[in-house]
């Protein structure tokens, strides 16, 4: 058993029965769709044609949301649907990354992830998904889709069928029947209306809306949009003075492109995940450091130095841990990371890296803090250092790099699939495992060779880190079109001063200018300016492939 759908645009009379059906089925709250009809509209009036295309969830083969739930909250059934369980959700929206469909939304009631579950609850007493028995030209159609003899393989195999976004890899089992690019392509309207034609649509950054780069022609060279709704309601869509062109709606193919409706695209990472990058940066790359010295040169290791920056390091870890906190949508089962792990999932996996890069930390700085206060005997802390050091510091890498690979996973995002990210991961590790001791330098008296691997280390890693951002971010092409246009926003477009401004003048070019300045109470302007300035990039980074729509 593997079902499936077929939709069949051309039948589509666009009468929205199907997503009320799964409204009213489903119980979807005000606001957010399972399903909805797609409306598209080309060409220039008189001449203007109004097309449809229900979309919802493929229930695809491969699914990436389900790799990436950290609770298995989203899972795949053994009859091919993909289905959620809404009392396992932690509200952490992985998942909503990781679909490259805009497919999932966080119900408003419960505050977890919702889709379209193929009214799995009808199928399994053998019914039909609501939407389907309610459409009235039968363009909905449901079944198995390995039974030769069922009506919906023998209509794929009769018609010339496509699906969304192929090339994600993500093995989709959503049919289209006249499926053009114009319907499937998300990017192939220039922007985001101000308001459908049967409701607002919410603020991407809670004020403004998506302004992506037409894949053609960035300006529209005159005529009336024809979309009358949105074309009199926005201000946008209104001509300009002296009659000219409306500034609304793109181009494709020589055609006028617009949408009339379509489902809500939010930004759902914002601030605090760009906060808590660089607040694990700052504490894995103190104690990589601090192992670095015990391994590798154990006369510029400093108890306190280690109490010090270590204590830096905690707190750094606590404020980790808060801002994810903070992030989830149901903090309520934080818990649920540890206690239900989905294995493959980087969310889970960091839960625990977390966990025991703080558990083991926080033993290492206790031994020493407590050899330090001269409530244990150095020997004692001298004994453990070595051991742990080792054990700590494969913890301290992975707590500065795995949201590489976190991020990875995310698949609705190209942008951040890119190869550099964990190098430059690995890269900003070293700078904020330098930059505090340079920082505390001219307030502690720490010994000079620890001072002097600082300063060289990090003016190196600013170096360093400074020409991988160059490279990733201007030198090379990205693999897709979409992670092309996030690359470009960070550097040219919305993103600009966060990219120019905070990630290379603030967060590098500042930072290495104190540093040879050879005036020791620079060190901590230094910290602080590249703690600023990268945060300002990992916003940038974070928030600009979640501005390009999926659907
Ligand atoms: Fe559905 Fe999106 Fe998951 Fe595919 S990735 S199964 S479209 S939610």
């Amino acid at each position: 058993m593997n079902y499936g759908f077929l939709i069949d645009n051309s039948s589509c009379i666009g009468c929205h029965a199907c997503s009320t059906a799964c409204k009213s089925e489903n119980e979807v709250p005000l606001g957010v769709h399972r399903t909805w009809v797609k409306y598209v509209e080309t060409g220039r009036y008189p001449d203007s044609r109004r097309s449809f295309q229900v979309t919802r969830c493929n229930h695809c083969m491969n699914p990436p949301c389900v790799r990436i739930c950290p609770t298995g909250s989203m899972y795949q059934k053994d009859n091919g649907i993909v289905e959620f369980d809404s009392d396992a959700c932690i509200g952490c929206k992985a998942c909503m990354q990781a679909c490259p469909y805009d497919a999932i939304h966080l119900d408003p009631e419960t505050k977890t992830a919702s889709k379209c579950h193929f009214c799995s609850h009808r199928v399994e007493v053998g019914l039909e998904p609501a939407c389907v028995v309610v459409c009235p030209e039968h363009a909905i159609l449901a079944g198995d889709l390995d039974d030769p003899e069922s009506e919906i393989a023998k209509k794929i195999a009769k018609n010339n069928v496509t699906v969304r976004k192929p090339e994600q890899g993500t093995a989709p089992k959503l049919f289209y029947i006249e499926g053009g690019e114009i319907h499937l392509s998300p990017t192939a309207h220039e922007r985001t209306p101000q308001m459908h034609m049967f409701g607002d649509v919410v603020p991407l950054h809670g004020g403004d809306h998506v302004h992506s780069d037409p894949p053609v022609d960035p300006k529209p060279t005159g005529g009336v949009a024809a979309n009358a709704h949105t074309a009199v309601r926005t201000p946008q869509s209104q001509g300009s003075p002296d009659g000219g062109p409306v500034q609304f709606g793109g181009r494709m193919a020589g055609h006028m492109v617009q949408v009339g409706f379509n489902a809500q695209h939010r930004v759902q990472w914002h601030w605090p995940i760009a906060a808590y990058i660089v607040t694990k940066h700052i504490a894995g790359g103190i104690f990589l450091f601090l192992a670095a010295t015990v391994v590798g040169w154990p006369a510029a290791f400093s108890p306190l130095a280690m109490v010090s920056a270590g204590a830096l390091a905690l707190l750094m870890t606590q404020i980790t841990l808060a801002l994810l906190l903070y992030d989830l949508d149901r903090p309520d089962r934080f818990f649920y990371l540890l206690v239900r792990p989905q294995w493959r999932s980087w969310v889970a996996r960091a839960a625990w890296i977390l966990t025991g890069f703080a558990a083991l930390s926080t033993v290492w700085w206790g031994i020493e803090a407590a050899a330090w206060m001269g409530w244990l005997a150095p020997s004692v802390a001298e004994l453990l250092r070595p051991v742990l050091a080792l054990l700590t510091a494969p913890f301290a890498l992975m707590t500065t790099i795995y949201t590489a690979f976190l991020f990875a996973q995310a698949e609705g995002r190209d942008l951040w699939q890119s190869s550099h990210v964990p190098l430059q991961m690995a890269v900003h590790a070293a700078v904020f495992g330098t930059a505090p001791f340079v920082a505390l330098a001219p307030l502690l008296d720490l010994p000079a060779p620890l001072v002097e691997a600082a300063t060289w280390g990090f003016g190196g890693a600013l170096v360093i880190s400074l020409l991988v951002t160059l490279v990733a971010d201007l030198g090379i092409a990205h693999a897709s079109e979409i992670a092309q246009r996030a690359a470009r926003d960070i550097t040219h477009g919305r993103y600009t001063l966060s990219f120019w401004g905070g990630g290379i003048v603030l967060g590098h070019i500042v930072p290495f200018a104190l540093l040879i300045s050879g005036v020791p109470a620079l060190g901590t302007a230094a910290f602080f300016a590249t703690a600023l300035g990268l945060f300002a990039y990992s916003n940038a980074f974070v928030m600009a492939p979640q501005d390009i729509p999926n659907s």
